[in-house]
């Protein structure tokens, strides 16, 4: 192996009543998502973070401006993909990825498996070698009072 970095993110979102809750690249059946320029996946914006803090190539928002109009309600899937075409250009490919969603509810138990599979295909990475975990904030803050969702993410690249 040659040269190894380790990357991290951090994402968080505003959560509404009535809007669509989508982590992960999957859709989650909830009464309140995330109020954002893009799909609002914390997930994915966390991950892509991480992923251009280990090539130290900026952050989320030098590549894809929440006030550009190009983003506007985009598909977060699509960002991560050009992340990871970024990386491949720059000799990056990724080794492994882990995230930690805290969240108060609804409960993400069903859904990490789901989100585990999309995320691997969409780092090009075996399903071992992508870790999904959730996690409540046991009532305290804006994420264990309900007001938002937060995501935390590591990767390690390799070239
Ligand atoms: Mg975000």
């Amino acid at each position: 192996m040659g040269d190894f970095r380790v990357g991290f993110g951090y994402d968080s979102h505003r959560l509404e009543a009535g809007l669509k809750l989508r982590l992960g690249g999957v859709d989650i059946a909830s009464d309140r998502g995330c109020v954002a320029h893009s799909d609002g996946d914390a997930v994915i914006h966390a991950l892509c973070d991480a992923l251009l803090g280990a090539a130290a190539l900026g952050d989320i928002g030098t590549h894809f401006p929440d006030n550009d109009m190009a983003f506007k309600g985009i598909d977060s899937t699509v960002l991560l993909r050009r992340t990871v075409e970024l990386l491949h250009q720059k000799g990056w490919q990724v080794h492994n990825a882990d995230v930690t969603i805290v969240l108060e509810r609804p409960k993400l138990v069903d859904y990490k498996p789901l989100m585990q599979k999309c995320l691997a295909e969409l780092l090009q990475i075996p399903v071992g070698a992508m870790s999904v975990k959730a996690k409540s904030n046991e009532g305290m803050g804006f994420t264990g009072h309900g007001e938002g969702v937060a995501v935390m993410a590591a990767v390690t690249v390799v070239k």
